[in-house]
């Protein structure tokens, strides 16, 4: 495998590396975020992704990619491919890694290493206003989901993201009140979405989302992310999420 520079990760569940969690539980899940090259190069005829170096990065082989329709739209991915038309992916297949690619919006995974179960979201502020991290959480717990771990990705944070009246009020109006006093931020206007989606996640707690983790760092910012509001670029960086079921764990990476 050619050296592919991870900006974070870790392991929301088993013995591997040096995350918290069960730490005896069979099942392993393993998350990382990064802004290589080819681990997530996007053609923007079709964003592609080169699978093989994304799906490495926790250990996979192969990979399931949400789109970025800013939609509440949510995919159970049985197979590799690109969830088109869909924000949101599910899976309960092992070592099938699910990718999801930003350039300011927040990436966020999730999973349940009890059932197995793992997610993968794009979330920016459109994301927010029709609540694709809820919808998400609420398909896991349709598959069976109770006890549910959170990893918030890096995102463009609120002092780089100034927008028009207009746009903070669509997101006021839309959003729970508990996410709208962490995401709206007044004079001036500006979306705090990655505080947004921490306050959403928050509202799930009843219904399993127990721990909630997040990345530090701002893609404006750090210039090992992408920005597309810095910088206008077509680049993307990726977080992914997968499980390996006992007697399939493969090498930590
Ligand atoms: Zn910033």
């Amino acid at each position: 495998m050619r050296d592919v520079q991870v900006y974070a990760s870790g392991v929301i569940a088993g013995s591997a590396g040096g995350g918290s969690g069960s730490v005896d539980s069979s099942t392993v899940v393993r998350w990382a975020v990064s802004a290589d090259g080819p681990a997530a190069h996007v053609d923007p005829a079709n964003w592609w992704v080169d699978e093989l170096g994304v799906a490495q990065l926790v250990g996979a082989t192969r990979s399931a990619v949400t789109g970025s329709v800013h939609g509440a739209s949510v995919a159970f991915a049985e197979r590799p491919g690109i969830a088109a038309g869909c924000d949101a992916i599910v899976t309960d297949h092992p070592n099938l890694a699910l990718v999801t690619l930003a350039a300011d919006c927040v990436p966020v995974v999730l999973a349940d290493p009890d059932c197995g179960l793992v997610a993968a979201v794009h979330c920016g502020w459109q994301g927010l206003t029709v609540g694709v991290v809820s919808a998400a959480v609420r398909v896991m717990v349709q598959r069976g989901a109770r006890a549910m771990t959170a990893v918030v990705g890096p995102s463009i944070c609120a002092t780089c993201y100034p927008v028009d009246d207009d746009r903070l009020e669509r997101v006021r109006n839309s959003v729970a009140p508990s996410v709208a006093a962490e995401a709206c931020l007044d004079d001036p206007a500006r979306i705090a979405v990655a505080a947004g989606v921490v306050a959403e996640l928050h509202s799930l707690r009843e219904i399993g989302v127990q721990r909630i983790d997040q990345v530090p760092g701002c893609t404006a910012q750090d210039p090992r992310l992408f920005s597309f509001r810095d910088s206008g670029t077509m680049n993307r960086h990726a977080m992914v999420v997968a499980a390996f079921h006992d007697g399939d764990i493969p090498e930590s990476t």
